[in-house]
This record gives C-alpha cells, sequence and structure tokens, in this order.
C-alpha cells in the first residue's frame, strides 16, 4: 500500500532586508518535513489559495492533515476584537487552513494539530484563545522559552485514558514551549489531555467520532533527540494509514 499523503498548509513569512522588502514567502518549517517522511508519509505542503473549489480540490488529495505551528490567528476568527499583546496576524492564511479543518472533520481524515494549529482546531470547532498570557494575572509561567528549541521547558501532566497517555506510557513529559497564546475557552466536541502546571492547556484531543490531536508544544523540535516524541508522529501516521 502507498504511503499516507499529509497535507501541511503553508504559512507567510514576511521578508526584511534591503533585497526583499515587503516579500511574502510561503513556508512550513523544515522539521515538519522530516518527522512526517520519518514516520513513513508523503509531506505535502499546500499553499493558502482563496477559492473554496481550490480548497476541496487541494483537501482532495491528502489523506489526513497537520496544522503547523505558525503566527496568532486574527481574534476576529474567534469573535473578539484584537487586544494589545496580539502578534502579527495573516488573515488569508487562516481563512484557507480554517476552511481545510472543516473539510478534514467533516470527512474525519485524521488531524495532527500542533502549536497555531492546535489552537487554530479549539477556534475551527467552537472556542477561544487567550490573545497574550503573558499579560495573565499572576501564576503563569514563562511558554516563551529563551534556550534551544529542542530543550525542555516545562512538564505537562497528560489526562488518564488519553491517546497522549498511551503513545508516551507515562503521566507527565517535559516539553519545549513556544507559544503565548494558549486556549480559553475548549471547543466542545474537544477534551483537555495535557496541562501545564499553571492550568495552562497543552494538549487536546477529539471526543469520539473525531480525530483530532493536539499538542501546544513542538514534538517536531524534539524528535530528533527525544525518540518518544517522534513515537508520537509514528504513532499518528500509523492512524492515518490506518483511517483511509
Ligand atoms: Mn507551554
Amino acid at each position: 500500500m502507498s504511503a499516507p499523503v499529509i497535507g501541511i498548509p503553508t504559512n507567510s513569512l514576511s521578508m526584511e532586508g534591503p533585497s526583499s522588502p515587503g516579500l511574502q514567502r510561503a513556508y512550513v518549517n523544515q522539521d515538519y518535513i522530516r518527522c512526517v517522511s520519518l514516520a513513513g508519509g508523503v509531506p505535502l505542503l499546500l499553499p493558502a489559495v482563496p477559492k473554496p473549489q481550490d480548497i476541496e480540490s487541494q483537501f482532495a488529495r491528502v489523506d489526513a492533515l497537520l496544522l503547523a505551528g505558525g503566527p496568532d490567528l486574527h481574534p476576529l476568527t474567534y469573535g473578539e476584537q484584537p487586544a494589545w499583546g496580539l502578534g502579527e496576524t495573516f488573515p488569508e492564511e487562516d481563512a484557507h487552513q480554517l476552511a481545510l479543518a472543516r473539510l478534514a472533520l467533516d470527512a474525519r481524515k485524521p488531524i495532527l494539530a500542533i502549536c497555531r494549529g492546535m489552537q487554530l482546531m479549539n477556534v475551527v470547532m467552537g472556542g477561544t484563545l487567550h490573545q497574550d498570557i503573558a499579560r495573565n494575572p499572576e501564576g503563569c509561567l514563562q511558554h516563551v522559552q529563551k534556550g534551544r528549541r529542542h530543550t525542555v521547558a516545562h512538564p505537562v501532566t497528560l489526562a488518564e485514558d488519553s491517546r497522549l497517555a498511551r503513545i508516551f506510557r507515562q503521566r507527565t513529559v517535559g516539553v519545549n514551549s513556544f507559544h503565548h497564546q494558549a486556549v480559553k475557552a475548549l471547543a466542545p466536541g474537544l477534551q483537555v489531555t495535557a496541562q501545564a502546571d499553571d492550568g495552562i492547556v497543552e494538549a487536546v484531543e477529539g471526543l469520539p467520532g473525531t480525530s483530532v490531536l493536539g499538542v501546544q508544544w513542538h514534538p517536531e523540535a524534539m524528535a530528533e533527540r527525544h525518540p518518544e516524541m517522534q513515537a508520537l508522529f509514528q504513532a499518528w501516521m500509523d492512524e492515518a494509514g490506518a483511517a483511509r
């Protein structure tokens, strides 16, 4: 059987410097491509296009969706106005990724959602986000680590009987942390399956009948040195292969 094709929507990068001021590039980080390939999937990058029929055409070619990390979602996507502390936003990419996520939910295709991707799944399923947890009152950990990308920033506690607990075979996992936003109101249809000690949502899973696995950390950046993070990709890829 051929390998599952994993659609990865691209994000937009605003270039700076004398040779490319104002230039916009579509990109994904190489780490995602490596982890998907190593797990036996075929990564297929999906650039943002506006026409619904073109998005459907992209979607028809993939077996599963990987929603990567990236910039902040525009808060209008969850019915809020921009607050101070919100980062740069890309509404066209938001719309494209939300449309792909909706198609995947309707078709019950597996979705692995990382960082921004997890936040996007919460939004598309009806939840909201904290626009900047650094402005939260008290007791909030530093979730934008200063250390190198593969190093552990903080532990998370996994929910009993969760997919993640089965994948990691333990209840506490050390994760990296590169997010200044977080899930606020949890979407119906999702359950929290990992939390940091300050209560910040670090992973969500879809209720039975959906195939959503979301993590707030960046397993793709840890996978080379932390085999359990590549095992996360492998477990998801096995499901993506079986779901075809
Ligand atoms: Mn964190």
